[in-house]
């Protein structure tokens, strides 16, 4: 297994549970990838992902497979609204994402609402790696794969080296692509075309008598036509999910957490700094926040661009032909954390039929 973010611990899982001795080597010093789960004084802040859609199986049946299916839990709070630039109003059931760029699915999947775990999203890796012992290997970053005599020769960052019958790569897809031209897989240079957009997220911790509007709904997304129009200065904040009345126990009782979705434009200033000021107009708040926290994704969601389902799949066949060799994750399948666990368990479903076979 190349890769410890969500699919590349799925696919791992798999194997292990098919009987395949497994490693998994992760270039970054944790497991998850970009699920990011900080608890601290009673908050748990999310840094990437911090829910999904109920309609959503795959994460959440693989929870219960491993044992933490008693860890998910529903929203409090139901509803977005629109900074129109002058005032929040309740905003259609689906506008927030299609406001956002975010390719989700129907109105029927919507209607059911969203899901996370109890102490964060990292209560899910967690398990994950619980369940995998010391099969994931932290700061392995695979710098070159070569086919070898039974399957793979895999190159590490310090000079060792690894050998496989088979291999999934769980990577981004900027990684898949190199990694796929260097075996002479043209093809996988076609996973350049996927897009990842840079953004930033600050969550901010306020008591709860500092916002005496209150927080209606779940969040807001800020309406980007309104506000071009209306404000001198346009607006960093995008978005704002309102943590602690979205999800249970995000924020010890008398505090409220907030997570803004910043633009890259914030530019060099303290994005903390910039999020409060723009959310003190909005929410009204009063005084400044207990504390901030900012995560900076320069290469934060995959877009795909028409036509990716026939690359992906064209580049699939092309791997038939060589060693057991799968690509999984969100630089292929979709870039929910659902559809990361899906495609990371269907990898290792069809690894092990090629190591089988
Ligand atoms: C800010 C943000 C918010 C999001 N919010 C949501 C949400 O609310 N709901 C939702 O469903 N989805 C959300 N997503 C999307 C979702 O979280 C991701 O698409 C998904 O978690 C990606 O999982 P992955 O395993 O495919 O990749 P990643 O998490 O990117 O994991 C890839 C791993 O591979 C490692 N790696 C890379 N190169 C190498 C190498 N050469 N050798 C070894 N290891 C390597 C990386 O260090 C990383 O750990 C969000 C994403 C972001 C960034």
């Amino acid at each position: 297994m190349v890769g410890a973010g969500l699919a590349g611990l799925a696919a791992a899982w798999e194997l292990e549970k098919g009987g395949v001795d497994v490693i998994v080597l992760e270039a970054g010093r944790r497991p998850g990838g970009v699920i990011v789960t900080e608890r601290r004084d009673g908050f748990i802040v999310e840094g990437g992902p911090d829910g999904f859609l109920a309609a959503e199986r795959d994460i959440q049946d693989l929870a219960r497979e491993l044992g933490v299916g008693d860890r998910l839990v529903s929203p409090l709070a139901k509803g977005s609204m629109l900074w129109t630039g002058e005032r929040l109003e309740p905003l259609g059931e689906g506008r927030a994402a299609e406001l956002l760029g975010i390719q989700i699915a129907g109105e029927s999947e919507l209607a059911q609402g969203f899901k996370t775990f109890a102490g964060g999203m990292a209560d899910f890796v967690e398990a994950l790696v619980a369940s995998l012992g010391s099969a994931v290997r932290m700061n392995q970053g695979v710098t070159a794969l070569a086919p070898a005599a039974r399957g793979w020769r895999l190159a590490v960052t310090g000079g060792s080296t690894h050998e496989a019958e088979g291999v999934i790569l769980a990577v981004p897809a900027w990684s898949t692509a190199r990694f796929l031209a260097a075996l002479g897989v043209t093809a996988g240079r076609e996973l350049e075309e996927v897009v990842y957009h840079p953004s930033i997220t600050v969550s901010l911790a306020y008591r709860t008598d500092q916002v005496p509007a209150g927080l209606a709904g779940t969040g807001f997304v800020v309406d980007p036509d309104a506000v071009g129009a209306r404000h001198a200065v346009p607006l960093h904040v995008r978005a704002c999910t309102y943590s602690s009345s979205k999800y249970p126990d995000r924020a010890p009782p008398g505090y409220a957490l907030l997570r803004a979705f910043v633009g890259p434009g914030v530019g060099e200033g303290d994005p903390g700094a910039v999020t409060h000021a723009e959310l003190v107009t909005i929410l009204r708040l009063e005084g400044g926040p207990l504390w901030t926290r900012v995560f900076h994704w320069p290469r934060g969601l995959p877009r795909y661009k028409p036509g990716h389902a026939e690359r992906v799949a064209h580049i699939r066949r092309r791997l038939a032909l060589l060693a057991p060799l799968e690509i999984a994750g969100a630089a292929v399948d979709g870039a929910g954390v659902s559809a990361c666990v899906r495609s990371g368990r269907e990898a290792a479903r069809g690894l092990i039929r090629r190591l089988a076979g």
